[in-house]
């Protein structure tokens, strides 16, 4: 069981739940189309490592991808919540991966198949420290960077998201419960390429967290 401390309590990881093409340019830089509504998929508990921790490249592909992404942890049950029930369960934020295989992805999609084996894999999700939304109000434009091996290949700002947090986190308890200790992957922006083993990535969100991880 993964676990996660935030305000000296201890959340056992449950679901993680990713979004989609949630920034314009990303879409478009992958051919896709801008959503109307959150694109959503999930990754399961076990997928995940810690920043520090290193990802082993699956063998069954050559192209896994980097995509940073803001990290929504949440703190509260809820269903159907409303845009303050949204925020309020939301009980930190931190910086995290999510790695993609993009050559079985593309696979995948083209017959129309669902995206599983190219997102979830172990270490496909993760994370760096979580901060307490007690602690920090998110303003929403703070910059989000990756580097691989010291060469910067993402860096933009939250405000580009085409749907924000509390957005995400109402649209996701519409169709299914939130609980204390499942996490949101909120999308992420352009600039995402292929790694290999050897490299070194950096990714880290202004006043949010950093993370490092290397694949093997
Ligand atoms: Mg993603």
């Amino acid at each position: 069981m993964k676990n996660i401390k935030i305000n000296s309590q201890k959340l056992n990881v449950g679901k993680i739940v990713c979004v989609g093409r949630n920034y314009a340019e990303h879409a478009k830089e992958l051919g896709n189309e801008i959503p109307e509504f959150p694109l959503i998929f999930l990754k399961p508990a076990s997928n995940l490592i810690f920043s520090g921790e290193k990802i082993v490249h699956p063998d069954y592909s050559n192209e896994m991808h980097h995509e940073v992404e803001l990290v929504l942890l949440i703190g509260k049950k809820i269903k159907n919540a409303d845009e303050s029930a949204a925020l309020n369960a939301i009980a930190g934020y931190a910086v995290g991966l999510d790695m993609t295989l993009r050559d079985i992805q593309s696979e995948l999609k083209k017959k129309g198949h669902p995206w599983t084996l190219a997102k979830c894999f172990d270490g496909s999700a993760v994370v760096s420290d979580f901060v307490s939304s007690e602690n920090y109000n998110l303003k929403g434009n703070e910059k989000i960077t990756l580097s691989v091996n010291d060469e910067t290949r993402q860096n933009s700002t939250l405000d580009k998201m085409i749907f924000p947090p509390v957005e995400i986190v109402k649209y996701i308890s519409e169709k299914m419960t939130l609980e204390p200790g499942d996490l949101i992957f909120t999308g992420t922006p352009k600039g995402v390429s292929k790694v290999t083993r050897g490299d070194k990535i950096f990714a880290e969100i202004e006043n949010i967290g950093r993370l490092e991880t290397e694949i093997i």
